[in-house]
């Protein structure tokens, strides 16, 4: 998600004051369900940012995109993901909730007349912890479509959320550690990631070598990479979610956790400037404490009060 963007100019004081609302469960599975977390940063090809935004996003962006880029990698996102399905159906799955995890758009980027037929989508904003949205332990396996590597990493487009480092337990965590210890709460296991080789490389690192990564490109930097075919890796990715099923259906995957309660140690971007981020320091309904210049401690026992945390955090830094 590049939530930074998305929430600066979607920080409106109409959504600043509104409640997050809750969100209904998905209907149960018949069969084995993945879930997919959709970004776009990671899509084999992309390298800008301005070919994953649509210009829809506030006035900051108007000018950052155009219909031309970002129309073409919303229809390489979409074919992405029925590749993914395909695969996975392929390995024996028969449910699928797709959850738009890229905040270009508002989270509005997959073609919904040309997604899977199969696929639940999950899509708009806001929605409670965004890239989590709709997960429950209905799911049998999570999956990382097009995902991006942590902050102040050499991976192209990199980010995490609102900050320059997040650590859990003194555990460096990105976009996708920090779902995967969401997905954890409700016993699911993330089973495949896809993105550049530096998020791959992360996602090992951070959840264990035995996650399949399928590097769609190699990062060169921020925003040059070299990248395979499309195609190519459309077809790396069926065959990668096919196999992820049929381990996921052996139990070879354990969800991920960490020891509780979770000491999580949060340093907002310095790029922001400091009026913007002097709200944090009072911030409401959640036990932050500040230790240092941008940064802050909050301990909890549930992953999910972490996300909803950010949900917050990202709403006030950004006004
Ligand atoms: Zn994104």
């Amino acid at each position: 998600m590049r939530a930074s963007t998305l929430y600066a100019l979607l920080a409106m004081p109409a959504v600043l004051t509104a409640q997050m609302p809750s969100a209904p469960s998905v209907p149960p599975p018949d069969g084995f369900r993945v879930y997919l977390i959709t970004d776009m940063e990671g899509l084999a090809s992309v390298v800008f940012n301005r070919e994953i935004i649509s210009g829809y996003e506030g006035e900051r962006y108007r000018n950052q995109s155009s219909q031309d880029y970002w129309d073409h990698y919303r229809d390489l996102m979409t074919r992405e993901v029925n590749a993914v399905i395909a695969g996975a159906r392929a390995g024996g799955a028969r449910s699928f909730v797709v959850n738009e995890g890229h905040g270009g758009n508002l989270f509005g980027n997959i073609l919904p007349w040309d997604l899977d037929t199969a696929a639940i989508l999950i899509r708009g904003w806001p929605k409670p912890m965004v890239m989590s949205t709709g997960l429950d332990s209905s799911a049998g396996a999570v999956m990382f479509i097009a995902a991006h590597a942590n902050a102040g990493t050499p991976g192209i487009i990199s980010h995490t959320y609102a900050f320059d480092r997040l650590t859990v337990n003194g555990r460096v965590l990105n976009e996708t550690g920090i779902n995967a210890l969401v997905a954890g709460e409700y016993g699911v296991p993330v089973v495949l990631v896809s993105g550049d080789d530096e998020v791959v490389r992360q996602a090992k690192e951070q959840l264990g070598p035995g996650v399949i990564g399928v590097i769609t490109k190699w990062a060169i930097g921020r925003n040059a990479g070299i990248t395979l075919s499309p195609a190519v890796v459309r077809q790396m990715l069926a065959d990668s979610a096919a196999v992820a099923v049929r381990r996921a259906q052996r139990g070879e995957f354990r969800p991920f956790t960490l020891a509780k309660p979770y000491q999580i140690e949060l340093v907002l971007r310095h790029s922001y400037p400091a009026e913007l981020i002097a709200p944090i320091d009072t911030l409401s309904g959640f036990h932050l404490e500040k230790t240092a210049d941008r940064t802050y401690r909050f301990v909890t026992t549930d992953a999910r009060e972490m996300a909803r945390l950010l949900d917050a955090i990202e709403l006030v830094v950004l006004r």
